[in-house]
């Protein structure tokens, strides 16, 4: 990276043209990610908590920066889904409580101990390895856990009779801090309510359970993002929020109350050639020119997470046109069209994912419904190949991948 004043915030259409580097790389707007926080938190009753979700690296966002601005910006906890994302967050210095959201495996748990980290019992087996590691881990003491209670979802949980048995035992444990209880809703993105109601209704059944059995976790939660856009977070509740930190709305039948997209995608061209009627472009030359055209390759590929089923389907913004691809994605590459009238040269800039509206690029949302998915897979699947450059005022604040260890230290050059 070049040492660039940059350009002034208000004009980062055309930021980081100073890049050095690989063409392709993610921007992360971390102005963009602090005021998605803020305006969650806004969205809360005063006394409830936002806790950010950085699991699979903060959706593909880079877990480290992400997890560091959305603790800045108010959230009270961070959540993964595996042990080895917690470890992730540790070694970049994260003292902030972690929570894991899933099964860990028996084998894992004295390291989930020993990192700090807040494991979910949603199984009985698990509780009783948690025991007995809890016994022996001299890091944490007592060791807080959280207990995820099934209420319709059928994936992760135990029933709400378990529930209550193992809120028993863990009381009753010296070594063990009951830190909350909660459940997950299937369909809180759906536009019909009723599942989410009979859900809510299961886990009000299950807190008066536990009242009367005068067992008080430090906190119950329910909300996801798409729930928490929705209003349906009590008070002194948590509200699990990941996708929406991010910028990017739950499904259709959710509002999007002015969260900013955090992430972009960008590469530049790295050739342009003329196709005459006739020639086919791409591997199985799924595509075959008619009229005489000029094509513009772009270094991105499946590799890259830019997925093979938008072959023939998506476009690029290239010179604040849409440029439409031309046969098939392939590994580490994609050709398109230069749009009438745009004066395409090798190192172009374009625009993959996301960005201003003039860049003319589709959206995650966009994408993930060409590619027939959720925009969920599409932000997840930007592999660890392409750089994260992370923004802050417009300028670029740091480069990785997210990851603890240095880009440095693996990326040449
Ligand atoms: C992933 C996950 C979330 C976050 O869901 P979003 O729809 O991204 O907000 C919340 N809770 C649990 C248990 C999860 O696994």
């Amino acid at each position: 990276m070049r040492a660039d004043p940059g350009p002034e915030p208000a004009a980062c259409a055309a930021r980081c043209t100073a890049w050095v580097g690989r063409a392709t790389r993610a921007e992360i707007d971390l102005d963009a990610l602090a005021a998605n926080v803020h305006l969650l938190r806004g969205l809360l009753p005063a006394d409830a908590g936002l806790v950010a979700v950085v699991k699979a690296n903060a959706y593909g966002h880079g877990a480290v920066p992400v997890a560091r601005e959305a603790l800045a910006a108010g959230a009270v906890s961070l959540a993964v889904a595996t042990v080895g994302e917690g470890r992730e967050l540790r070694a970049g210095g994260i003292t902030a409580p972690i929570l894991l959201l899933g099964a860990i495996d028996p084998s894992e748990v004295a390291t989930a101990l020993a990192r700090g980290l807040t494991p979910t019992i949603g199984s009985v087996e698990l509780l009783a390895v948690v025991q007995e590691a809890a016994r022996r881990s001299p890091a944490v003491r007592p060791v807080p856990l959280q207990i995820e209670v099934d209420t319709g979802l059928h994936r992760y949980g135990v029933a709400i009779d378990e529930a209550v048995q193992i809120a028993r035992q863990v009381v009753a444990d010296p070594y063990l801090d009951l830190d909350g209880v909660y459940t997950h809703f299937a369909t809180a993105d759906e536009a019909d309510p009723s599942f989410v109601r009979e859900q809510a209704d299961a886990l009000a059944a299950c807190r008066a359970r536990f009242a009367a059995a005068g067992i008080r976790p430090r906190r119950w939660h329910r909300a996801n993002s798409a729930a928490l856009l929705r209003g349906i977070v009590g008070r002194g509740e948590w509200a699990r929020a990941g996708i929406a930190l991010y910028g990017i709305s739950p499904s259709a039948a959710v509002p999007m109350p002015g969260l900013r997209p955090v992430m972009a995608v960008r590469s530049r061209v790295g050739r342009v050639f003329p196709l005459r009627p006739g020639d086919s472009v791409g591997y199985g030359r799924t595509y075959v020119c008619t009229e005489p055209e000029r094509a513009a390759l772009i270094p991105i590929g499946y590799a890259d997470g830019y997925r093979r089923a938008l072959s023939n389907r998506a476009w690029v913004g290239l010179g604040g046109g849409q440029a439409a691809i031309l046969g098939r994605v392939s590994m580490d590459q994609i050709v398109v069209r230069v749009p009438a009238g745009v004066d395409a040269a090798v190192g172009a800039e374009v625009t993959v994912l996301g960005g201003e509206p003039e860049e003319a690029a589709p959206s995650a949302t966009e994408l993930a419904a060409l590619a027939e998915t959720v925009a969920y897979e599409v932000v997840t699947g930007i592999s660890s190949r392409v750089p994260r450059l992370f923004l802050r005022g417009g300028a670029v604040a740091e480069v990785g991948d997210g990851s603890a260890i240095p880009w440095s230290d693996r990326a040449p050059g």
